[in-house]
């Protein structure tokens, strides 16, 4: 059972004190502080007031296997009393560790054999970004510098995060992107391309990587990278087509393929990673989240072979971090994976969840507002729209709508995202059918009591 807090103090202190991510500090403390989350179980989360929520995020798109598990609790604590830390700094490492980046490289497959740990997913990409530069100079290219990305991608907070990432709200705090990364139109196709042929918009959107890489010498290109699915950006899935273009623009000009599954890998797309799903092979895989379930901060970035033999002739690689190989993450992470596989979570999420949640979503296609609903494995997006049967938004602009139906769900007890007028949500793999329907049900119910409110904004 959870501890006896004092909520209203814990409230109180954490407007006076605490300073949460990604977040407006008036808006927390005009709203008398935070929402306490105290414990959880399984799909569920509780909060100070006495609130039951059923997880329709998993965390932050993390914890795959759901809360409350036992064995990550008792791995974590005999990997402490035996070694609680050490560095891969000193020509040393530690079992787990090492262990770890064989269970990785095993799922990964194919020439992605060698992985280094960070902890965090934007960490796993300021890796990439060093490491592709360097790989490169090191090879007897060094002008190769541009990544190419994603206008509307997700690669993290972290100075080369967000300048890889295409937040322009992002960008505009802390004048960024640093120079050297050029970012095109994603394959949105219900936001850009609503009324054109779908796989011909995708490979539109390939084209303009094409195009990009002319522009700006593909002798200067280093990497593009991109989510196999965008998650943050609202769960856009591109069309049928769009990786197996861009692999090849990538491969035609000698440039590097970077796969960013941070929330994609360990089975959310029923697959291990989300490249296999979309049926594409990249040359490095970020990968964080589900790699520990949330339970530590765990990170780790897979390297293509044929990058690390390069690499070998350069001498010391200068980066990594006091918990680069962190014993304790690296535990728990491989008994989150011995948990994903002993439970069969990647297989059920593609042959029996994922396709559960693709059907109880399609009750809600005929809501009037419910613009398009997509899902791949258990990441699902509803957009949301002002008419029914084109992709326009309440009060003309984007932003409105989604909000307004997550504070809605969430207050009928279903923790879910709204990114501009996308409800998105990305649940435990453990979740079963019941709590399924639960969820499409709050959110229909969510959508009935938005619909007066919406309509008055016009
Ligand atoms: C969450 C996320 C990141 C950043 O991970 P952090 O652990 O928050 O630094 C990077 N890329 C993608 C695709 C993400 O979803």
């Amino acid at each position: 059972m959870p501890r006896n807090y004092d909520i209203a103090e814990l409230k109180r202190l954490d407007v006076k004190h605490h300073l949460p991510a990604q977040q407006d500090y008036q808006l927390i403390e005009d709203m008398g502080g935070s929402r306490i989350i105290t414990h959880a179980d399984g799909c569920y989360i509780n909060d100070g007031d006495g609130n039951r929520i059923l997880d329709g995020m998993a965390g932050l798109w993390c914890v795959n296997v759901g809360y409350g598990r036992e064995e990550l609790v008792e791995v974590a604590a005999e990997q402490m009393r035996e070694l609680p830390f050490y560095n891969t700094f000193f020509k040393t490492v530690t079992p787990p560790t090492v262990l770890l980046a064989q269970r990785i490289a095993g799922l990964t497959g194919g020439k992605l054999q060698h992985v280094f740990f960070n902890t965090s997913g934007s960490e796993a990409n300021d890796t990439v970004f060093r490491m592709v530069r360097h790989y490169w100079k090191v090879k007897g290219e060094p002008k190769r510098t541009i990544f190419i990305s994603r206008w509307n991608a997700y690669h993290g907070s972290t100075v080369a995060g967000v300048s890889l990432g295409g937040m322009k709200g992002m960008h505009a705090q802390g004048d960024l992107p640093i120079p050297g990364v050029e970012h095109v139109r994603q394959p949105y196709w219900f936001g850009e391309g609503f009324g054109q042929d779908k796989v011909q918009f995708g490979l539109d959107c390939a084209a303009a990587i094409e195009e990009r890489i002319l522009a700006v010498g593909p002798e200067n290109v280093a990497a593009f990278i991109g989510e196999p699915l965008q998650g943050a950006g609202g769960v856009i899935i591109p069309p049928d087509g769009y990786w197996q273009a861009v692999e090849a623009i990538c491969r035609k000009y000698g440039i590097l393929l970077v796969a960013d599954e941070v929330i994609c890998g360990f089975g959310r797309t029923g697959e291990w990673f989300g490249h296999q799903t979309l049926g594409f092979t990249p040359d490095l895989v970020p990968m964080a989240k589900g790699l520990s379930s949330g339970y530590l901060p765990i990170s780790a970035t897979a390297v293509s072979s044929d990058i690390v033999e390069v690499l070998k002739t350069g001498g010391d690689f200068i980066h990594g971090f006091t918990y680069s190989g962190h014993p304790v993450c690296a535990a728990v992470a491989l008994r989150n994976i011995d948990i994903i596989e002993r439970e069969g979570l990647v297989g059920r999420t593609r042959d029996d969840t994922g396709p559960y949640l693709a059907a109880a979503l399609a009750r809600l296609d005929e809501h009037p507002l419910v613009g398009e609903i997509r899902s791949l494995g258990l990441i699902a997006g509803i957009e949301i729209v002002s008419k029914k049967g084109t992709n326009g938004r309440f009060g003309g602009k984007e932003g409105n709508a989604g909000p307004l139906v997550r504070d809605r769900c969430i207050a009928n007890g279903l923790m879910v995202r709204g990114v501009r007028d996308t409800i998105v949500m990305c649940p435990p793999l453990i979740i079963t059918h019941q709590q399924i329907d639960d969820m499409v049900e709050i959110i229909g119910k969510s959508l009935d009591q938005a619909l007066p409110e919406l309509r008055a904004i016009g």
